[in-house]
């Protein structure tokens, strides 16, 4: 049977055009359409576009509307690809893991580092792996980029040229091309827990801080004074937080006393954080910080920004954090 494909175009590079301006996503529905038909095949597609706009000028606010675009039309398909900038990919990816917990179909994130309009652009490549895993039926949310399709909330930009810009982070790739085909790891995809619900409430007072050796810990109070409710904490290697000199233990035990949040994980890129084996992690455990462990930092942005929006009840909060789905 014929599958049915929404895609939802938010902007990127993969829409780009070059202009005095530098590359700027200005092309429309006509310049891209032929393309994705093309590499669509058997699939029937409706195109939709919701911004053109360059990644970095992506906001929450937009991550609600795609959200809530989602859930008027999830029905209709059997599934969505979402055409985005390569930039905060990432971020996206993870909040709409977090606000489409449950969603029946796939919703799979694409974008490239070279315009469609490009002769040897990766954007054909990546267009044609999203909308043939949309097509596949594994529900969940997915982002596909150089023949790998990774879990949205393991997702990370790694690189700003090659075409192998981003990595799965901590989790094994879900799926894989090669002369096999798209070759899907179906126990890796985390199994739908409940009814779907698309639940767009967040809290935008969320910070991320990376920790260098000297940072003043006077920085903690002045989170608080501007209202910020949570922090993540790119800590140093385990999750370890310095307190001889500069005492941040101190700075952030003060801060959490007053009720925020602080989650703590690593700068490192793999392997994730554990605060138990240091003093120097220890001491944080102590004071009531929250463990990132092997989330990516934009997964761990994008869960407190929505776990707040939930509720402010620390208890609560935790238990979210620390499941796979909320
Ligand atoms: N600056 C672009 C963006 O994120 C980069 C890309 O799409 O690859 O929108």
């Amino acid at each position: 049977m014929t599958k049915h494909i929404l895609i939802l175009n938010t902007g990127g590079t993969l829409s780009s055009k070059k202009s005095e301006r530098g590359l700027v996503p200005e092309l429309g529905k006509d310049d891209i359409l032929k393309d994705l038909e093309w590499v669509a095949r058997d699939c029937r597609i409706d195109y939709e576009e919701m911004y053109s706009l360059d990644s970095a000028n992506i906001v929450p606010e937009d991550w609600k509307q795609i959200a809530l675009r989602i859930g008027d039309v999830y029905n209709d398909y059997d599934g969505i690809v979402i055409i985005h900038g390569t930039d905060t990919m990432a971020y996206t990816a993870s909040m709409l893991t977090w606000m489409l917990c449950n969603i029946p179909i796939p919703v799979v994130l694409t974008g490239s580092q070279l315009s469609i309009m490009d002769p040897v652009a990766d954007a054909m490549e990546n267009c044609r792996l999203a909308i043939h895993m949309a097509a596949a039926g594994h529900p969940g949310v997915f982002v596909a980029f150089n023949r790998k399709i990774i879990l949205g909330c393991r997702a990370s930009k790694v690189r700003t040229m090659s075409f192998d810009a981003f990595e799965s982070i901590n989790y094994p790739y879900i799926a894989t091309v090669d002369s096999r085909g798209l070759r899907v790891a179906e126990d890796k995809i985390p199994p739908i827990g409940g009814k779907f619900r698309v639940n767009v409430n967040y809290s935008d007072q969320v910070f991320l801080l990376k920790l260098f050796p000297g940072l003043r810990p006077d920085i903690f109070e002045a989170l608080y004074e501007m209202g910020y409710q949570g922090v993540v904490i790119e800590a140093f290697g385990l999750g370890g937080l310095p307190s001889r000199e500069r005492d941040l233990i101190q700075a952030i035990a003060a801060v959490i006393e007053k009720g925020m949040l602080v989650l703590v994980g690593t700068q490192c890129r793999y392997d994730g954080s554990d605060m138990s084996v240091y003093e120097t992690g220890r001491k944080g455990l102590a004071c009531g910080v929250l463990q990132m462990r092997e989330m990516t930092t934009e997964a761990a942005v994008t869960k407190l920004m929505w776990a707040l929006g939930q509720t402010t009840d620390r208890d609560r909060i935790e238990e979210i954090l620390s499941s796979r789905r909320p």
